[in-house]
């Protein structure tokens, strides 16, 4: 069966000392609360050997928040996958709405990334979303399935089932408006039909699809409660441990 998972993404934040306190309060955080979910950490490029060497990633995964689309070189600036990977991190973020907005990644980069992140051993955390006008236009559903088909429906089954989708409308991204349960899940659904469509409804049922967007403690438990929200993709409130927590004992 699919898993449950609250994953953070901390974004462009912290330093590295105040990565570390944030990561070490987690990790015991953690380990007191016995969660009932997976719970993984996303963190800047900067941090993720420090950290992996300070948590049990028995219990909390590590993860990175983008890798490059190619596989080595002269790519100043960027970072590769098996970079990634050899910090001990296992997770990566492939898609965010801030990567496709600011800089400019469209499906066939986001290809380029998945393969590289897959060939390493990565998990990706793959994003998919709305914009506002999107949502009020009525388009929003044929919009998420063509992100899904462009970057992933081409993946043998093989691939595609190590990866985790996160539903992130773009409007509900750090503005503090959430989709409510009902749209979150109405998409949610939406999506495991499109992948069931392509693969399958085993696989469907068994791929986890995590709601992202001004999730909190106050209502996270509501939005995990429907039948295929498998936990949450969170950007603010990671970035405190007691607030990370209350969404991660939502479950
Ligand atoms: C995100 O950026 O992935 C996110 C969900 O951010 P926030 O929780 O701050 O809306």
């Amino acid at each position: 069966m699919r898993k449950n998972i609250v994953a953070g993404n901390w974004k462009m934040n912290t330093t590295l000392p105040e990565g570390l306190k944030l990561a070490e309060e987690v990790n015991a955080a953690v380990a007191e609360a016995k969660p009932k979910c997976d719970v993984v950490i996303c963190v800047p490029f900067t941090h993720l050997a420090s950290i992996a060497a300070i948590i049990d990633q028995n219990n909390l995964g590590l993860g990175a928040e983008n890798c490059a689309d190619h596989a080595k070189g002269a790519y100043t600036g960027e970072v590769a996958a098996d970079m990634v990977a050899s910090t001990g991190a296992t997770y990566v973020i492939l898609g965010h709405s801030e990567r496709r907005q600011y800089y400019r990644e469209d499906s066939a980069v986001l290809r380029e990334k998945l393969a590289l992140a897959l060939a390493n051993g990565l998990t990706p955390i793959f994003c998919v979303g709305e914009v506002l006008e999107e949502r009020e236009n009525g388009t929003f559903n044929d919009v998420v399935k063509l992100q899904l088909e462009e970057a992933l429906f081409d993946l043998p089954v093989a691939d595609f089932t190590k990866i985790i989708i996160a539903y992130e409308p773009v409007w509900a991204i750090g503005t503090g408006k959430t989709a409510t349960p009902e749209q979150a899940e109405d998409m949610h659904a939406h999506i495991r039909a499109a992948i069931a469509a392509k693969y399958g409804e085993e696989v469907a049922d068994n791929t986890s699809i995590l709601y992202g967007g001004s999730c909190k403690p106050s209502n996270a438990a509501e939005l995990f409660a429907k039948p295929d929200i498998d936990g949450g993709l969170i950007g603010g409130a990671a970035l405190k441990c007691a607030d990370f927590m209350g969404i991660v004992n939502a479950f």
